[in-house]
């Protein structure tokens, strides 16, 4: 099935307060206790610079035994905390019964973990909780760089009556060798924007960089790249929460870092993540330039046997099984055809100069 062309995802702007035209999302990875949730958020809302405030209330843990989250209890704290900052709350929910839960108590927006996205039952499940009640959700991506599973994802929630709909980029987990927690992969944000024009896609440098040191680097590619905003773990006592203690920073840490990331939106900075992409098109233009030479050496190599043999130049079937073979080529490539014949006629004279010359010789 192609991607989706017709989801119509409202502007981020028209449901939250946007500050520099950014979302800024902030809170603790956990909810532990009335005390901790309700100084962490009044710390945070006096910096005036948030559009809602982060709620983990379940938490989904890779190993049995470890902090759960408090559930439903929490709730009452939620609202008491809101009647005191006047910012929306978001709460993760990874299974119906979390969303119903959610609905019951009047949450402000949902979203659905890295771990929930990566299951389309689940998705539909809660999808089907929520159907027709236009709540607003934020859709993180899936563990695996799999970009159709969170379009598929976003399907389902839009299918289900919300236009209301963030993306939340928070890195993916890989084998590969890695200095972060999740490896950003931001050509997997870019193109789900190209995808669903429209949709605001927002960072959460706290789960890519798993410790509090990278933060301030992954924040500024990400605003570099024009993503819409961040969702930043923060915590009263970062070394004391009971999850993601080495991600989560300090209420004024989180002031510190929003007011860098506001700074550099306007200057609009655009050069470190540009800069990565012109050294990989340097070092593509380099092997081009040396796989032609190559090619070359052989034409002229080619071009010494011709003369030996008393052989013609241009041969028309082998002219004629390059052409056919290098277009079939070029077409599973996804490169275009009127390129690919331009680019072969160039090579074709190129390689008739060289061989040549060859003959010329003597
Ligand atoms: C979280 O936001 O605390 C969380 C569990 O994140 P993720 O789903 O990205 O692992
Ligand atoms: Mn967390």
């Amino acid at each position: 099935m192609p991607f989706p062309t017709n989801i119509d995802i409202l502007p981020a702007a028209s449901w939250l307060s946007l500050r520099e035209g950014m979302v800024v999302i902030a809170g603790p990875c956990s909810v532990e206790s009335k005390h901790q949730f309700e100084e962490t958020a009044r710390q945070l809302a006096s910096g005036g610079k948030l559009s809602a405030i982060r709620a983990g209330v379940w938490k989904p843990r890779s190993r049995p035994g470890e902090f759960e989250g408090i559930g439903e209890k929490a709730m009452p704290w939620l609202k008491d905390s809101r009647a005191e900052t006047g910012l929306p709350l978001a709460v993760e929910v990874a299974r119906p019964r979390h969303a119903e839960t959610c609905l019951k108590h009047g949450i402000d927006i949902i979203w659905l973990g890295a771990r929930t996205t990566v299951n389309p039952f689940m998705v539909q499940e809660i999808a089907n909780v929520i159907r027709g009640t236009g709540i607003p959700v934020m859709v993180k991506n899936p563990v695996s760089p799999d970009l159709r599973l969170w379009i598929g994802a976003i399907e389902r929630i839009f299918n289900a009556g919300t236009n209301k709909i963030i993306a939340l980029h928070r890195g993916f987990h890989t084998h590969e060798n890695k200095t972060s927690r999740n490896l950003p992969l931001w050509e997997i944000p870019l193109e789900l924007k190209k995808i669903i024009p429209g949709i605001p896609v927002i960072c959460d440098p706290s789960h890519i960089a798993g410790n509090r040191a990278g933060l301030a680097e992954i924040t500024e590619t990400a605003l570099g790249l024009n993503m819409d905003g961040l969702i930043i773990e923060s915590h009263y006592r970062p070394d004391e929460a009971l999850t993601d203690s080495s991600q989560q920073i300090t209420p004024e840490a989180m002031h510190e870092l929003i007011n860098m990331a506001l700074a550099t939106s306007e200057r609009k900075d655009i050069s470190r993540p540009l800069q990565a992409m012109r050294e990989r098109i340097d070092n593509y233009d380099h092997t081009l330039l040396e796989l032609l030479a190559g090619r070359f050496g052989v034409s002229s190599e080619i071009g010494r046997i011709k003369r030996k043999k008393g052989e013609v130049i241009v041969q028309k079937n082998r002219q004629e099984h390059i052409l056919n073979d290098r277009m079939q080529k070029s077409k599973s490539l996804g490169l275009s055809p009127e390129f690919t014949r331009k680019l072969l006629q160039l090579l074709h004279d190129e390689s008739v100069n060289y061989q040549q010359k060859e003959k010329d010789e003597k």
